[in-house]
């Protein structure tokens, strides 16, 4: 999970019931089908996730200091029942449950805790030897706050009150650190020498993977995490990683100092760390570490409860299964045998060290499968969505619950593997330069004899349980006619039992915010997660322009020509952007002899614009921008950066 969180919103309106499907036959049939094949009582996961509870915030509810909601148990209440309704793949179901249960626990007696439940992420509180140790403070400073309070009150209140030591960043991705200042204050930090500590990379990769696509990455994230369902049995239910994303401030301290990619050994607050590199498989930049003292396995995002994402739904850089097995299987040769409890980034620990040394040998061989299997298929020519389906599961996913596709899946995480070694292109040339779905859903519409052929074609297919060819057909439909309200309705029909059977909730969210939209039921983003600005001044002033290179319109700009130098006298920066045939190219750390224009503006000014908490006009006029040069030319240029409308059609043209 990551930072581009930032732009989600989580604004939901309840679907009616009227307008949504019940489960079909064959969605039954299928639910019980998985069912009846998988030992869903197996009671193992249920002890392990509730073992070791202390207390709980009553009800899971955390509120802003004005009273905005950042996290609300309540609504899920429908999740105490352990029979999955027909609406949720019962596999799901039972993840949903693992992942609702909610509090302080105790992992290993006196010495880590955990706090899960109030965020998408788990933070974990070690005792070190003067202190607390504390690893992934959550997503939101809110959700933080919250659990650091319910900690203090019930571990502290005992134990004394004691500082915090260190913070420790697992990985680059937002919901690992982004509620670090509900836990610390950069003032506290300088001032009690607090060490924050992260893999090598972390300060690059945690303020900049997610800015140049941010825009898109966010939408399609819309629908993945469900942000525009409402709770409930036909609706959201869960992430498959944890319940859902926190709504609160996200913010961002930078370490004080890194593990290099050789790993080693760190004492912190007098216990030994070891460290092992795993940057490049669930993120760019990240570690898992071992406590010898504590014989505790931390495992970060490496190792979870689920198959994780190769390549998320939302868009990302895809990535290296072959490295996840490699690095899990390095884990298991330092620490199996040793380990007598694995925590992760997300979900519940695992006891015992048999039980870790299998968890770590499942995990590392589902990674493996797919890996593998992706690759023996492709190398005997099957192509992404051939190899994908013809390779329901893989053996292990029978056998652990933990390697089951609850976020990623090895649907896509082998099409994934697919796309890492070949590209998006499946090598038939039928399908290397094809007419754009707009232009030929039209065609393909007059060649079925019309609209209402296809759409007698699309309810036929419904009838007969095949949704996803009633989804190809009717999709067909809506891009030709987009206003075809009956089209639209069998689509989102088609949708809903889709969304219903899926284990991923990735998947299941998708397919639902796809329904909802079609139906006209899912209301639009209008505010999300606030960046704080400690987040948005870390990314680096290199990244914003290049960011801001990509909002150039091009196609209205070809006839511009220029050079601009900004000049940032607070952070002693400059960048020179040369604008011509409709590319403008930002050179960092450049000043240009003779530029069209000159443009001194602080860093923390432009802090604020990103922020939203001022606008150009009344920066210029106030002073805070000052334009030296031709200020016409470097008006209608910055013009030229229109905002992109973040609420962009998905399911329809
Ligand atoms: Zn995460």
């Amino acid at each position: 999970m990551r930072r581009l969180t930032a732009l989600l919103l989580a604004t939901c309106l309840p679907l009616t019931a009227a307008a949504q499907d019940a489960a079909s036959e064959a969605t039954r049939t299928a639910q019980a089908e998985l069912a009846k094949r998988l030992p869903l009582d197996d009671p193992r996961d249920m002890a392990n996730a509730t073992r070791g509870k202390l207390a709980e915030i009553p009800g899971g509810v955390i509120l802003t200091k004005d009273g905005k909601t950042v996290w609300d148990r309540r609504p899920y209440e429908f999740l105490s029942r352990t029979e999955a309704p027909d609406t949720v793949n019962p596999s799901l179901w039972r993840q949903a449950r693992l992942d609702a249960v909610h509090g302080l626990f105790e992992a290993v007696p006196g010495k880590i805790w955990q706090i899960r439940g109030y965020d998408i992420s788990v933070m974990t509180i070690i005792r070190g030897k003067s202190g607390w140790i504390v690893v992934d403070p959550l997503l939101s400073e809110e959700a933080a706050a919250a659990g650091w309070k319910l900690f203090a009150d019930t571990v502290e209140t005992k134990s004394g009150k004691l500082p915090i030591k260190a913070v420790i960043f697992s990985h680059s991705h937002s919901d690992h650190f982004g509620g670090v200042g509900g836990i610390v204050t950069p003032e506290q930090v300088k001032k009690d020498k607090i060490r924050i500590i992260a893999p090598h990379g972390f300060s690059e990769e945690a303020t900049s993977e997610n800015v140049l696509a941010g825009g898109a990455m966010g939408r399609r994230a819309v629908y993945m995490f469900g942000s525009i369902l409402a709770p409930g049995p036909a609706g959201q239910v869960d992430t498959g990683l944890g319940p859902k994303l926190s709504t609160g401030t996200i913010g961002y301290m930078e370490p004080t100092e890194t593990v290099s990619e050789k790993g080693g050994t760190l004492t912190i607050d007098g216990l030994a760390f070891d460290f092992l590199d795993a940057g490049g498989t669930e993120a760019p930049s990240e570690f898992v570490f071992y406590i010898p003292a504590y014989k505790a396995l931390h495992t970060t995002e490496v190792v979870t409860h689920t198959l994780h994402n190769v390549l998320t739904l939302r868009g990302a850089q895809v990535r290296d299964a072959l490295r996840w097995s490699k690095v899990i299987d390095a884990a298991l040769q330092k620490w199996g045998g040793k380990a007598e409890v694995a925590l992760a980034s997300h979900h519940w620990p695992t006891w015992g060290v048999g039980e870790v040394s299998s968890l770590l040998t499942n995990q590392r061989d589902a990674y493996r499968y797919v890996h593998d299997r992706t690759l023996f298929l492709a190398n005997r020519g099957a192509t992404l969505h051939e190899l994908a389906d013809a390779t329901a599961e893989a053996p292990v996913q029978g056998r652990d619950f933990s390697t089951r596709g609850y976020y990623g899946t090895l649907n896509h995480d082998m099409k994934a593997t697919y796309q890492r070694y070949f590209g998006w292109w499946d090598g038939n040339p039928a399908n290397f330069n094809p007419i754009p779905p707009e232009q030929s859903a039209p065609k393909y519409v007059a060649l079925a004899g019309g609209a209402d052929k296809l759409l007698a074609a699309g309810k036929k297919a419904i009838a007969a349980g095949e949704y996803r060819w009633a989804a190809e057909l009717l999709n067909k439909l809506v891009f030709a006619e987009p206003q075809n309200e009956a089209a639209k309705a069998a689509l989102a029909s088609a949708y809903d039992q889709l969304g219903y059977q899926a284990e991923s909730g990735a998947w299941r969210n998708y397919y639902l915010a796809a329904a909802a939209t079609l139906r006209g039921k899912a209301v639009e983003a209008t505010s999300g997660n606030g960046q704080s600005r400690s987040f948005v001044s870390a990314i680096p002033t290199a990244v914003f322009f290049d960011a801001l290179a990509t909002r150039f319109d091009a196609a209205k700009g070809a006839g511009i020509s220029g050079t601009f130098q900004f000049v940032l006298p607070d952070s002693k920066e400059a960048v020179a952007i040369s604008v011509g045939g409709g590319v403008e190219f930002p050179r960092y750390g450049v000043t240009d002899p003779a530029p069209t224009a000159t443009i001194t503006i602080d860093r923390k000014t432009l802090d604020d614009v990103m922020l939203g908490q001022a606008q150009f006009p009344a920066l210029l006029q106030s002073g805070a921008i000052r334009i030296d040069g031709d200020r016409m030319a470097f008006l209608s240029w910055f013009a030229l950066h229109p905002p992109a409308d973040p609420r962009f059609n998905i399911v329809v043209p």
